[in-house]
């Protein structure tokens, strides 16, 4: 057998997914986060992973799109062989997250709801997949009150489906000004996604996904003043 490291590997994964120095342990412990993440929200505290690299394209065999380890996936697959019975994603990030779609599809106690511009990379998402990966395309443009109504859509389908554990793939790339897609969401817009994933009153554990503007930190800021409730 030959170990391939980083210092030995011999190409990037991909244009977007480069082989950098270090990668496997930054990934890592970006995994190691998420799985903190879910141990504190089940300690009854509200939690935020702010680690990269983000997770939500990376499929069990496949590195794409800035993932390397899909973190949300492996936090729910951990769930699910602890004890939990139903777990659900609710990924908002403007991207589909094909990689969880993938992971998650049809597989018991999981549920995969997905909201993201399309058409937009990775291209996938266009409709339902499985009996258990719904998916919310939206037009590049949407005006923010029409996006909300299908954020509240998806979130709908996520409490019918009364997951004991709500694991969010928080994206902040649908925000008006970020430079890799064409949608409209301001930061208020992600306060209220905040409260949203409050109210479903049950443990939630948000990781960071994509988000490419300046802004970043203060829509970062919103979201958590609306999961705990200021
Ligand atoms: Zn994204």
């Amino acid at each position: 057998m030959k170990i391939i490291t980083d210092e030995s590997a011999l190409a990037d994964f991909d244009g977007d997914t480069p082989a950098h120095p270090d990668i496997f342990d930054h990934a890592s412990r970006s995994v190691g986060a998420a799985l903190a993440a879910l141990a504190a929200a089940r300690q009854g505290e509200t939690v935020f992973s702010l680690m990269r690299p983000p997770g939500h394209h990376a499929t069990s065999d496949r590195v794409m799109g800035f993932c390397y380890f899909n973190n949300i996936a492996i936090a729910a697959l951990e769930a699910l062989a602890t004890g939990a019975k139903r777990v659900a994603v609710f990924d908002f990030d403007v991207h589909h997250g094909n990689g969880t779609e993938a992971i998650l599809v049809d597989r018991p106690g999981a549920a995969f709801f997905s909201i993201h511009q399309h058409p937009c990379y990775p291209g996938t998402g266009t409709g339902d997949v499985g009996k258990n990966c719904f998916n919310f395309p939206v037009a590049p443009r949407t005006p923010r009150d029409e996006y909300r109504k299908v954020l509240t859509r998806a979130l709908d389908g996520l409490k019918k489906f009364k997951p004991e554990i709500v694991f969010v793939s928080a994206g902040f790339d649908a925000y008006v000004r970020d430079p890799l897609a064409q949608e409209t969401l301001e930061a208020e817009d992600f306060h209220w996604l905040g409260e949203n994933v409050r109210t479903l009153g049950v443990p939630a554990v948000s990781l960071l996904e994509g988000g490419y503007s300046t802004a970043l930190p203060d829509l970062i800021f919103a979201y958590l003043q609306g999961l705990a409730g200021k």
